[in-house]
């Protein structure tokens, strides 16, 4: 399978935020993200061929317990159930992190779904395949079945919170599980749409994320 970056770093979004992981980025994607802030895995994919004991070997490498399988999509990565069996094995938490538009039978601990939302859509040739994909009510309620699970959304414009509130409605999700972040690779922009992003947190129940990635090392690989 194509690896873009195998590195130890923090988590920095969602419920395990700030806990010491080992990730495993798989590149190549089915979505074309406008504001895509991996283009390395989706527009202009680049990794070398790891198959699934080397990625293992280069995970233990590092004293995390936790390992964040993410991309690009790893649902679309050949060998991902194989990959997910071995580092199972190890004893390592495994999250797998997805845009929740293909179902694979992979081990896991926290299913991090992302589902994309309108304000993902690219112009020019990939925005049919784009819009096409971007949300599969059937694949996201398996995924949320499988294993235990937060729905991360992107949110670039307060208007995108509407999109949010059907999806959540549509899939029944539990809204603690629920997590809303700033659209965003700057730490001034993420900070300003933090500000009136935590207030909607405030008001629907949904939970803030924040990019500490970004907040600590900038738009950076490998971090
Ligand atoms: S799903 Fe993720 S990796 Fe794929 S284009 Fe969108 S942001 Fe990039």
């Amino acid at each position: 399978m194509r690896i873009a970056e195998i590195f130890y770093s923090v988590q920095g979004e969602g419920s395990l935020v700030g806990m010491p992981s080992v990730f495993v980025r798989t590149s190549g994607c089915n979505l074309r993200c406008v504001w895509c802030d991996t283009p390395y895995t989706s527009w202009e994919p680049e990794g070398e061929e790891y198959n699934p004991a080397a990625i293992v070997a280069e995970v233990e490498r590092h004293p995390a317990k936790h390992v964040v399988v993410t991309g690009g999509e790893p649902m679309i990565a050949p060998e991902i159930v194989e990959l997910t069996g071995r580092l199972r094995a190890t004893g390592r938490h495994i999250t797998i992190e997805t845009a929740g538009t293909i179902f694979a039978p992979v081990q896991c601990d926290l299913m991090s779904i992302s589902p994309k939302l309108a304000n993902s859509t690219p112009e020019g040739r990939w925005a049919a395949q784009h819009e096409r994909l971007r949300l599969q009510p059937k694949v996201l309620k398996r995924l949320m079945e499988h294993c235990d699970y937060q729905l991360k959304f992107v949110i670039a414009a307060a208007e995108d919170t509407a999109e949010v509130e059907h999806l959540v409605f549509e899939l029944g999700a539990d809204r603690t599980k629920v997590i809303l972040m700033p659209e965003g690779v700057d730490p001034g922009v993420l900070r300003e749409r933090g500000l009136w992003l935590a207030e909607i947190c405030k008001m629907s129940g949904f939970r803030f994320s924040p990019r500490l990635h970004v907040d600590l090392y900038g738009n950076r690989r490998g971090i």
